[in-house]
């Protein structure tokens, strides 16, 4: 069996890797990279896979954009396999990918006007609505836990990881004539105990172990202690008649904030203040959500069969509407606003942070990783003075910290998995350098001899 690594390699970004084993060839996820613009769209423009036209598959493990952001490249670049993996993650990237198109067309077009002064010839964007079309044509759902046959000793199986609705683990199991070698990769994964979804199923009698490591030198708090936090922050505020504003990824975590705070609303824990989600991707996404109940936990089917509805309670209003999501801006109540991006990069967020930045009154609650450079990062630094669409705003609301609602597993739960994996050899991916580090040592303290930080282009003969 043959691995190359080529995305998320000491990064968090761009997951990529490519798997040779008995004749079949294939690549576990196609992830958009993150980071600075030119460096950004060279990587994401060329996928460095030879002979992309004879791969067989591409298994994904879950919808997040840095791991399926970049199949309608890859599928403009030939690939004519299967992209194989689960019906939610099917049906999340379907809406997912559109949105990314749509970003991907307007940025270029912002970038072509700049040109143009310039006398430079105008730029494609990575891909357009049309070539999502086009790859989604190629996606083969299949089910939890059912042997997916490759070829007669290849076969591969997707486990439930706990991190986000269709997130999966991907085993892969090779017959060769001495026996059964087995490889799985965790995409990334999640927590137990996490709301909504089930927790991450123990993959055992792993022989090699492909790992994210997001978190693999940081502790997260217990989930209950955060959830109090969450709802003392909201009394607060309200009582000083001041607004909430949560920046959030439309995946994930907006569906857990809003079942969050529908469990403290049920127990009569909050005061009388309405809920906004402003985010058509949401919107579009919450309904997803509600379509693939084969994923939820025991807890949330307990709230689905008493006929609520965890996902819409009366004092929460979804907004699709551009003019009625402008409408927020002269709300003179508090509120809580939750919309996109999660790191303020773009999107609605902007205008309501722009509204409320400048009142002390208020909260800005970050519940999400926040990458250098972004207006997030700055907001998390607590920066007296931020620019937002080019202008400088005083902040004198108050930044709150809520890094537990995060959807990976921390140190503790990544060096168990690998440990009850029982895997000998772990390769690190999806990691910031310092995470990875001390994951890394983490695991050879635990007695794991072979364990690998690859480079990006790195070979690894199995
Ligand atoms: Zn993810």
């Amino acid at each position: 069996m043959t691995l190359q690594f080529w995305g998320a390699t000491r990064t968090v970004t761009g997951s990529l890797h490519y798997v040779e084993t008995n004749g079949k060839r294939f690549i576990l996820d196609c992830g958009l990279y993150q980071g600075h613009r030119d460096e950004a769209e060279s990587l994401n423009r060329n996928i460095p896979v030879k002979h992309i036209e004879e791969l067989d598959y591409l298994f994904l493990s879950h919808a997040h954009i840095d791991h399926s952001g970049n199949i309608p490249t890859l599928v403009k670049s030939g690939f004519r396999g299967k992209i194989v993996t689960t019906k939610a993650t099917a049906d999340l990237i379907s809406i997912m990918l559109l949105d990314s198109a749509y970003i991907h067309e307007k940025d270029i077009e912002y970038v072509n006007k700049k040109r143009r002064k310039k006398g430079l010839p105008p730029k494609e964007p990575l891909y357009t609505k049309k070539d999502v079309e086009e790859s989604l044509k190629y996606l083969e759902p299949i089910q939890y836990e059912k042997w997916f046959k490759v070829s007669e000793d290849v076969k591969v199986i997707f486990y439930d990881a706990g991190h986000i609705l269709g997130s999966a683990l991907i085993l892969i199991e090779v017959q060769e004539d001495h026996g059964k070698r087995r490889l799985l990769f965790t995409g990334d994964i999640g927590r137990k105990n996490l709301p909504i979804i089930k927790d991450p199923y123990q993959v055992e009698n792993v022989d090699f172990l492909i790992s994210e490591s997001t978190y693999g030198g940081r502790y997260h708090r217990p989930y209950k202690e955060v959830s109090s936090e969450l709802r003392d922050l909201i009394n607060r505020t309200y009582k000083r008649k001041g607004k909430i504003i949560i920046p959030a990824f439309s995946v994930g975590r907006t569906q857990e904030i809003v079942y969050e705070i529908h469990n403290l609303h049920e127990n009569n824990e909050l005061p009388d203040i309405p809920i906004f989600v402003d985010s058509p991707l949401s919107v579009n996404v919450t309904e997803i959500f509600k379509r693939h109940p084969e994923c939820y936990d025991d807890e949330a089917l307990e709230i689905i069969n008493n006929n609520e509805n965890p996902f819409g309670f009366e004092r929460l209003i979804y907004i699709k509407d551009v003019e009625k999501s402008k409408e927020l801006n002269s709300i003179n109540k508090p509120c809580i606003i939750i919309s996109a991006s999660g790191m303020c990069e773009a999107g609605r967020i902007l205008h309501h942070l722009k509204n409320s930045i400048s009142d002390k009154r208020n909260i800005i609650l970050i519940v999400g990783y926040q990458a250098q450079g972004t207006l997030g990062r700055n907001l998390v630094e607590k920066k007296k003075v931020v620019r937002i669409f080019g202008e400088e705003y005083e902040r004198k609301a108050d930044v709150i910290v809520l890094n537990e609602f995060s959807s990976h597993g921390d140190r503790r739960d990544l060096l168990n998995y690998a440990e009850k994996s029982s895997a000998e050899k772990i390769f690190c991916v999806h990691g910031d350098p310092d995470q990875m580090e001390q994951f890394a040592q983490g695991l050879r303290e635990l007695n794991k001899k072979e364990v690998y930080i690859p480079e990006r282009g790195d070979v690894f003969e199995l």
